[in-house]
């Protein structure tokens, strides 16, 4: 399959990992939208949330723990902002799903 982040799961493109365990990955975002811009995938390939929660339901919970665990461990608990694209036209470019996980002075309004 060709995946950008499968790829980048099975070390074949670099990352600057914050946080992993067996199941998910935290990482830099290659072009940061935000001082602090972390991405957080599941190991294993999922098109889109959509997809993630239909095909694990019982995951959601794990990976949010992750997702509030990566915040402990990079210092921003308390203060950030997390996203999840869905579908094309909710601007998602990478059909792996992916949580963006933001903090900093840059934040947009919404
Ligand atoms: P989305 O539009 O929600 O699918 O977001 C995809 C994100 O992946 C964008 O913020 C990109 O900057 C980011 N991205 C693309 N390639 C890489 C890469 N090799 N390493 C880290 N982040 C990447």
């Amino acid at each position: 399959m060709d995946c950008l982040f499968c790829k980048l799961v099975a070390g074949e493109i670099p990352a600057k990992i914050r946080h992993e365990n067996n199941d998910y990955i935290a990482f830099d975002d290659i072009s940061p939208k935000a001082s602090t811009h972390v991405l957080i995938i599941p190991r294993a390939h999922h098109q889109d949330l959509e997809g993630f929660v239909r095909d694990t339901p019982e995951e959601s919970a794990k990976m949010l723990t992750f997702v509030t665990d990566t915040a402990e461990k990079i210092g921003i608990a308390g203060g950030f902002r997390l996203i999840t694209n869905n579908g094309s036209r909710g601007g998602q470019e990478v059909f792996h799903i992916h949580w963006h996980l933001l903090a900093g002075d840059t934040l947009p309004g919404f």
